[in-house]
């Protein structure tokens, strides 16, 4: 198994609140204690509707979020209390590529500046001849050309101005790439290209990339290891084919079978969950899916279920799994 690239230790991010009840301080729990592992070389997809925390967690992992508590280490570095100025090295190994690649590219700035820009913050060019050749080198690693660079991002398509992003992203030759929703604003075919060439680039600069979805096929199509999450926190972790072949959480199992398939011998029964995500300002007590969840027992009101290994790299949050529970149910 290869090693470990990052490693998150119950990592919270928690936004005050003003107005509470008696003026009591309140917090939303975007992320509520957060644990898990992202091994170097792989794509680790995080999954989930939308406000259960997934982004905020991606966000907090490179500080673009400051985290409430936990530990954060990269490639062997804690960077839990690192401020501003010692992040700077630090964004040279992580790289964000962004939903909305045009609300995330400078519009007054040409390509060839956008590009430009972390390679000169970063000291990573000698001379001007250089960096206009290392930045024509990312631009066609990402499929565009070199008379692109005089352009400006609203000359560009979606998917062209998402490998702009990739391109920007790349200059500074991260290990880690957190990629936070990057195809969900484009259309299908778009979605596959830039998959594709994230795949490929993956290969050529030796990447690791953070996936995060709420597209439980794209999800699947790009990732080696996937994380469910549920209202700040996972519930199910595990490689890609155990978790999507045999889901065991009872939200997982929602979620899925919701994806369309396309054998159509193949009869998958929906589960409806009832309800909505509650507020992560006042998350129920014991389960958090306990409200939704078509197999609630008494216990899962009460008390929050821990990690359970069900099979060789698949953990499941669930109290189904434990033993004891099992015994008795
Ligand atoms: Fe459902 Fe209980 Fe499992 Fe939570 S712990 S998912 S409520 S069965």
């Amino acid at each position: 198994m290869a090693e470990n690239l990052l490693t998150v230790k119950d990592m919270k991010v928690y936004y005050p609140v003003s107005g509470g009840l008696l003026h009591k301080p309140e917090y939303v729990k975007a992320v509520d204690g957060v644990s898990f592992e992202v091994r170097k070389g792989e794509v680790f997809g995080i999954v989930g509707e939308s406000g259960c925390g997934k982004s905020t967690l991606g966000r907090g992992i490179c500080k673009l979020e400051e985290p409430t508590s936990g530990e954060i280490i990269l490639d062997g570095e804690d960077i839990s209390k690192y401020n501003a100025r010692q992040m700077r090295p630090v964004r040279k190994k992580v790289q964000m590529v962004f939903q909305d690649p045009y609300a995330s590219l400078n519009p007054r700035m040409s390509v060839f500046d956008i590009i430009a820009e972390p390679l000169i913050i970063h000291g990573l060019t000698s001379s001007k001849e250089a960096l206009e050749a290392k930045v024509l080198d990312l631009l066609r690693k990402v499929g565009l050309d070199d008379y692109h660079a005089n352009r400006y991002p609203h000359e560009f398509s979606g998917g062209q101005r998402q490998r702009i992003g990739i391109a920007r992203a790349l200059a500074v030759q991260p290990k880690l790439i957190i990629a936070d929703e990057p195809v969900s604003a484009l259309d299908v075919s778009i979605q596959a290209q830039v998959l594709n060439l994230m795949n490929k680039l993956k290969k050529e600069f030796n990447l690791t990339y953070i996936f995060v979805a709420h597209d439980l096929s794209v999800v699947e199509h790009i990732s080696d290891r996937v994380g469910v999450m549920y209202l700040g926190n996972f519930v199910e972790v595990g490689n890609k084919d155990s978790l999507y072949q045999n889901p065991l959480h009872p939200y997982t199992q929602a979620l899925l079978s919701a994806v369309p398939v396309p054998d159509p011998t193949v009869k998958r029964e929906r589960i409806i969950l009832e309800g909505n995500i509650p507020s992560a300002l006042n998350p129920p007590k014991g389960c958090k899916f306990h409200t939704r969840c078509p197999k609630c027992m008494d216990c899962c009101k009460e008390t929050a279920p821990e990690r359970y290994q069900v099979a060789e790299d698949h953990y499941v949050y669930c109290h189904l799994y434990d033993d004891k529970i099992k015994g008795k149910n």
